[in-house]
C-alpha cells in the first residue's frame, strides 16, 4: 500500500483561464453551485482528519484557487494544524502579484507556477483569456516575497515544443526550476494523438540540441518529476512522464480532495469517495470522517489508468490539478 502524506486541496472548481487541455474549447462550463462547493470550515475539517492519519503536506489548487476569495485566510488556519510541515500553492499567477504578500504571510512556502509559452498572443490562444503579463507579474512577485516558484510547462507538440529552450532560458534567468509536464488525457483524450502529444523523451532530445542533460539526485518540492542538470546553467530541469514513465506511480504519496468534497486516490483514475454526506451529516463525528479516508487509501490504486483506454470523465479544473 502507498504512504500517503501529502494531500491536494481543491479549493474551486472555477478559472479564470480556459486551458484547451483542461477545460476544453467545446465544453460548455457548468460551474458546481455555491453549495456543492466545500466551506472553508469543511476543508480543515477534512485536512484535520488527515493530518491524523499522517498527512504532513498540502497543496492548495483548483480550478484556480486565487479566484476563491480570502484563499488566504483558509491557508493560515491549515498552517495552525499540527503536524503541518509544508504548504503549497498551483496557481496560473495571473492574480498572484496583488496577493503574494498576504499568501507568504499566511503559511504558503512554494509555488507552482503554469507558464506554457512565452509569446503574448499564443500565450492568450491557450489559455483562452490570460495576459501573458500578469503571469510574469505574478512570477516576479512570488520570487520577491520568498514564495520559492517552479515553473510547470506542459507540453504541446505543435504548439509550445519549438519554445522549449525559450522556456529554459527565461528559467534560468530567474533562477527558477522548469518542469515539463506530459499531458494526461483528463480532459480530453484528443491531447494524446500523434499530432498534439509529446512526450518527455522527444522534449529531451530537442533540449539536447542545445544542452546537456545529466540526471540529478535533487527532489524539489513533493511531486513525482525526474530532475536533470543542464550544463551551464544555474537550475534544474524536472521531467514529468506520467504516460511515457511506467515507474511513474510506483512512489506517489498523494490523495486530492475535489472542490466538492470527494477524496480521490489518483488523479487517473475514476474512484472518488465522497465525504459531503459525512461533512453536513447533524452529529457526524471526525471517526466517520476518518473511516471514509482509511477505505480511499486502502483503495488507492497502485498506478494510473491513463494507458488504458482512459475515458475521461469530469474535467480536470472540476478535479484539481
Ligand atoms: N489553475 C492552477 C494552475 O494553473 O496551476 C491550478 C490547477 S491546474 C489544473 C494544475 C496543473 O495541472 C497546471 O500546471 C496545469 O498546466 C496542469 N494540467 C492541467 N490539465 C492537464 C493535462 N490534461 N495534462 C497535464 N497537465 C495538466
Amino acid at each position: 500500500m502507498h504512504l500517503v502524506t501529502y494531500m491536494r486541496l481543491s479549493v474551486t472548481d472555477r478559472c479564470n483561464e480556459r486551458c484547451a487541455y483542461c477545460l476544453p474549447h467545446d465544453v460548455t462550463v457548468e460551474w458546481l453551485p455555491k453549495g456543492q462547493i466545500l466551506t472553508y470550515e469543511e476543508i480543515l475539517r477534512v485536512a484535520r482528519v488527515a493530518t491524523s492519519l499522517g498527512v504532513t503536506k498540502f497543496r492548495i489548487t483548483g480550478g484556480e484557487p486565487l479566484v476563491r476569495k480570502n484563499v488566504a485566510d483558509l491557508i493560515s488556519e491549515l498552517n495552525k494544524l499540527a503536524g503541518v510541515t509544508d504548504i503549497g500553492l498551483s496557481t496560473n499567477a495571473t492574480l498572484l502579484a496583488p496577493l503574494a504578500d498576504k499568501l507568504r504571510a499566511a503559511g504558503v512556502r512554494r509555488v507552482n507556477i503554469s507558464l506554457d509559452t512565452l509569446n503574448p498572443d499564443r500565450y492568450h490562444e491557450l489559455t483562452g483569456t490570460g495576459r501573458l503579463s500578469d503571469c510574469l507579474a505574478g512570477i516576479d512577485a512570488a520570487l520577491a516575497t520568498g514564495l520559492q516558484p517552479k515553473l510547470n510547462c506542459v507540453l504541446m507538440k505543435g504548439k509550445n515544443d519549438a519554445e522549449l529552450l525559450d522556456l529554459i532560458e527565461f528559467a534560468a534567468g530567474k533562477r527558477l526550476p522548469l518542469r515539463f509536464i506530459e499531458m494526461m488525457p483528463l480532459s480530453t483524450s484528443e491531447v494524446l494523438t500523434d499530432e498534439n502529444f509529446l512526450s518527455i523523451a522527444h522534449a529531451r532530445q530537442l533540449i539536447a540540441r542545445r544542452y546537456d542533460l545529466t540526471p540529478a539526485d535533487v527532489k524539489l518540492g513533493n511531486g513525482p518529476a525526474v530532475y536533470y542538470q543542464v550544463n551551464g546553467l544555474p537550475i534544474h530541469l524536472g521531467f514529468i512522464g506520467a504516460m511515457t514513465n511506467l515507474h511513474f506511480c510506483e512512489s506517489c504519496n498523494k490523495v486530492r480532495l475535489t472542490a466538492d468534497g470527494k477524496l480521490r486516490p489518483c488523479l487517473g483514475s475514476h474512484l472518488e469517495y465522497d465525504l459531503k454526506p459525512v461533512l453536513r451529516a447533524a452529529d457526524s463525528t471526525d471517526a466517520q470522517l476518518r473511516e471514509v479516508f482509511l477505505q480511499t487509501l486502502h483503495n488507492k490504486p497502485a498506478e494510473h489508468e491513463f494507458r488504458a483506454n482512459y475515458v475521461p470523465g469530469r474535467k480536470m479544473v472540476a478535479i484539481g490539478g
